[in-house]
């Protein structure tokens, strides 16, 4: 007998898609992506490449090379590492939550030996702790040092100025690398200002592109250390990238159809200004805090100056399921909200306010949050978002 499958649910209306990344791509990326793919060594693509590059450095704030692979942001976790460094080499990493954690463990997987700074997840990377881990590494041992900008489990910004100051404190020459996949184009990150070493980022997010292209931004101590680096790689070596980098080629196949969507999403950004962006992310940050506040929920950052402009972590009262709440929300409301990861799953719920949005896109996140608190039967005080309206209004 023939089985019938029932149609599925047509939900009319948007999906809202406020999980911190990936985030919602802009119609202009969809349909700069939406054409036939190219010869990637054909008299098109190079140009691409090239403009691309050019403004990726704008983005990054650094007059030395930036580098993409057809990867995720895990893959980009990877060259930093195996470019710069030796088999066994010793890494200070600085735990802040769940991406600090996975990228210890890539470390780890790699066979360095990491030294790893321990943190509640509720605070930013301490940079008194790392100056102090420094100062004990008389010998220099270690190599490199491992922070994440900002924690996308958490919902926390680290002071990656300060993190060099505590490393130029301690005298020490160990490399900074530091992950912004949930920062760049987003909140301000001065790879050449913060002296950086290696940076990397994915497109998912502050790009607003679908995930697919990892992103490493260099210093010239980087680029140095790469010549001598004795680390076996090969899809992720940094040097055939460079070369074909020059003419605005790619020594393997690239994401061509993406490379169309970043050339696009580049020219928003810089169209709107960094700091008209960073403004706008800014001002949702501050918003969604306000209504959280009224809510009378707590955040997961304890520290209030670390908390994040591109997601809010909301900290649920005990005994109510994080994840109850999100299902809720989605079933009725249709709007994807960020699960907890690792230590923090089912107590915090995230909400994504970073790339294409505006303020009714953040007043209609809140609303569905606030509904969802009422039906989920959370605790809490009516009024968040006529804090966040009353806020993004006056400003
Ligand atoms: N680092 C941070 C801060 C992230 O938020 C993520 C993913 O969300 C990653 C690294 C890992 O990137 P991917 O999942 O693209 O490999």
């Amino acid at each position: 007998m023939a089985r019938t499958v029932p149609p599925a649910r047509y939900r009319a209306g948007r999906h809202f898609l406020q999980i911190p990344g990936p985030t919602n791509v802009p119609e202009r990326v969809l349909r700069a992506m939406a054409r036939p793919t190219i010869d990637h060594r054909g008299p098109e693509f190079g140009p691409m490449v090239l403009r691309i590059l050019a403004r990726l450095k704008q983005v990054c704030r650094t007059s030395n090379p930036v580098l993409f692979f057809p990867s995720s942001g895990t893959g980009a976790w990877e060259a930093a590492l195996v470019n710069t460094l030796a088999r066994g080499d010793r890494v200070l990493a600085v735990e802040t939550g769940y991406f600090a954690t996975l990228w210890r463990n890539v470390a780890r997987k790699l066979g360095f030996d990491v030294h790893w700074i321990e943190s509640d997840w509720r605070h930013a990377a301490d940079p008194t702790a790392i100056q102090a881990a420094l100062e004990a590494d008389t010998a220099h041992a270690i190599k490199a040092v491992l922070v994440v900008h900002n924690e996308t489990s958490t919902g926390i910004t680290s002071r990656i100025d300060l993190v060099r100051d505590a490393m130029n404190a301690a005298g020490h020459p160990a490399l900074l690398m530091v992950d912004t996949v949930s920062s760049l184009g987003s909140v301000p990150y001065e790879h050449d200002a913060w002296c950086v070493d290696v940076m990397v980022s994915g497109s998912q997010k502050g790009l607003m592109l679908p995930p697919g292209i990892g992103i490493n931004a260099v210093s010239e101590r980087a680029l140095a250390a790469s010549k001598t680096s004795t680390f076996r790689k090969a899809y992720w070596d940094w040097a055939p990238m460079l070369v074909s980098n020059e003419t605005g080629y790619t020594p393997y196949t690239p994401p061509t159809n993406l490379l169309f969507g970043l050339d696009e999403s580049l020219d928003m950004l810089l169209a709107e200004g960094l700091h008209a962006v960073f403004e706008r992310h800014r001002r949702f940050g501050e918003a969604t805090r306000r209504a959280v506040s009224a809510w009378g929920l707590e955040l997961c950052p304890r520290d209030s100056g670390a908390s994040s402009n591109t997601l809010t972590a909301v900290w649920l009262p005990d005994g109510h399921d994080a994840d109850a709440l999100r299902t809720v929300i989605l079933d009725r409301f249709d709007m994807s909200l960020g699960a907890g990861l690792g230590r923090v799953k089912r107590r915090v719920v995230r909400i994504g306010h970073l790339g294409d949005l505006n303020d009714l896109t953040l007043v209609g996140a809140i609303a569905g949050f606030e509904m969802g608190l009422g039906l989920a039967g959370v605790p809490h005080t009516t009024g968040g978002v006529a804090a966040a309206m009353d806020w993004l209004a006056a400003r």
